[in-house]
């Protein structure tokens, strides 16, 4: 009789802890949701001078979920739970584990430098996207600094295993070390520069010059929203906006939006980024309903993220089966530029292989260049090789070397990524390892599904299901690692991307 009224105790007891977590889930959930919509203004809508307030509105707003998080009563919440493991459900070990770390994250820092780095951000995206217009990294300079300092700090606080890069390499992608990404690269590096160079040295043969527009912004517009749909982009639970440099932006998977940029004599590049948003957005927006308004309802890391963005961008949007089949209604939106262009010539441009400045719109082969560069300067800053002032010169250098280019100004060089400016120090490397997950996925996909069917058919929804099913349901319940080998059977392995590189781009 004893034994049962404790169990039942203890059940009732876990029955409690779990409510205070989902409340605290809730909460902190909450101001996530205040601080993206700031976001989301400030990159889209938001008048020059609103940065000040802003800054101090942001500030404010992480005081307030840094004491949310940071408690006694959350710690004790946490504790407690970790006693009744064993009668948890997946569900709510993965919420445990996810507000755990987050709490041993932030309770290593002091709340005032969290909330002064919170405003710092703002200024610094400002500070950013004012330089990079007048193509003058002076203007950014200082407050890069700073964002390096805090970082810097930051490491200093929560600690950290071998190197220090590890730390922010980890909060992008669980488990992701500098030995890890090393070997990747240099893998990466000794497979792709020969086939760049023979491709550089043998250029296939020249084909009929693109067509340069002008494409208007409502006629791009209006194929933006098609592809949208083509993709099963859900219209009513989330949006298209334009900005400088595309992004996606997750409030629930209810409200998912999205934007990309139009340039009028270039229309690839609006295409290419609004598939490659789309894919981020298809992820979040198939999140399992249940999981409502919690932290758990996102994508589970930078890389697998990136893995979806980068499967719609490349995998499917630039290959030949994608475009057999939809090139007639490119060319039905644009006929005046591309009624008498062939669709060869088309997939040529899209494909062609080229040591370029921008690391947008970089093709394929040379793209994961543009990462290591990036890598290599970011790990010697956080070995105090580096400070801000040594940035603008050593990201040309690497270009000279990497690349044989050097950009003519810092726009095109330094300051074209808004990355830095926010603190995301260790995100890059999520971008290579994630076309890298897209081609060990669509080699799982390929098991299940004929992707080429889908494509004749002008039928992507079942791609979507399968990814839905696999990933996208999940949301941040399971680690990249874990969701890999459920998914494909096998850990992370890069044998699939070079496999698919090899396949594409050599004879
Ligand atoms: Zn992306």
């Amino acid at each position: 009789m004893k034994k049962i009224v404790n169990e039942r105790n203890f059940i009732m007891e876990l029955i409690s802890l779990q409510k205070q977590l989902d409340q605290l889930d809730l909460n902190l959930a909450s101001i996530t949701y205040a601080q993206s919509l700031i976001f989301w203004d400030a990159a889209t809508a938001a008048p020059k001078n609103s940065v000040e307030h802003r800054s101090l509105a942001l500030t404010g707003l992480s005081t307030y979920y840094y004491n949310t998080l940071v408690s006694e009563s959350t710690k004790k919440c946490l504790d407690e739970l970790e006693r009744h493991h064993s009668a948890m459900d997946t569900f709510y070990l993965s919420k445990w584990r996810f507000i755990r770390d987050l709490y041993n994250e932030l309770a290593a820092i002091p709340v005032d430098e969290y909330a002064a780095f919170k405003g710092l951000q703002a200024k610094s995206s400002a500070a950013w996207e004012e330089a990079k217009k007048a193509k003058d990294f002076s203007i950014f300079e200082p407050f890069l600094q700073q964002v390096i300092d805090y970082k810097r700090r930051m490491i200093q606080y929560r600690g950290y295993k071998d190197h220090p890069y590890n730390l922010l390499l980890d909060d992008h992608e669980k488990n992701l070390t500098v030995v890890t990404t090393d070997q990747f690269f240099d893998t990466l590096r000794e497979e792709l520069v020969p086939i760049i160079k023979q491709i550089h040295d043998n250029p296939p043969k020249e084909v009929n010059p693109f067509p340069i527009g002008p494409f208007t912004k409502e006629q791009q517009w209006s194929f933006s929203k098609h592809l949208m749909d083509l993709l099963g982009f859900n219209q009513d639970s989330g949006i298209l906006a334009l900005s400088e440099h595309p992004f996606t932006l997750n409030l629930s998977a209810s409200d998912v939006r999205i934007t990309t940029h139009f340039y009028e004599n270039d229309l690839l590049s609006g295409v290419t980024s609004t598939i490659h948003e789309c894919g981020h957005a298809l992820y979040e927006q198939n999140i399992n309903k249940d999981f409502g308004l919690s932290l758990l309802a996102t994508g589970t890391s930078m890389g697998i993220h990136e893995s979806q963005s980068r499967f719609y961008e490349n995998n499917l949007g630039r290959s030949m089966n994608f475009w057999e089949s939809f090139y007639p209604q490119l060319v039905a939106k644009f006929p005046d530029a591309f009624s008498d262009y062939d669709l060869e010539d088309f997939y040529a441009h899209l494909n062609r292989v080229k040591n370029t400045l921008i690391r947008i719109d970089a093709d394929e082969l040379t793209y994961s260049l543009h990462i290591m560069i990036r890598y290599e300067l970011e790990k010697a800053i956080f070995e105090n090789k580096l400070e801000a002032k040594d940035l603008p010169q050593a990201w040309s250098d690497k270009y000279e070397s990497y690349m044989g280019i050097r950009p003519s100004n810092d726009a095109e060089g330094v300051l074209q990524d808004v990355h830095w400016s926010e603190g995301l120090f260790g995100y890059f490397p999520s971008y290579a390892l994630g076309s890298a997950y897209a081609c060990q996925f669509e080699a799982a996909m390929k098991k299940e599904l004929s992707i080429e069917d889908c494509l004749k058919d002008c039928n992507l929804a079942p791609i979507k299901d399968w990814l839905t099913d696999k990933i996208y349901q999940y949301g941040a319940t399971k680690t990249p690692d874990q969701l890999l080998i459920d998914v494909t059977g096998e850990p992370f392995n890069p044998k699939y991307f070079l496999d698919y590189l090899k396949n594409k781009y050599t004879l």
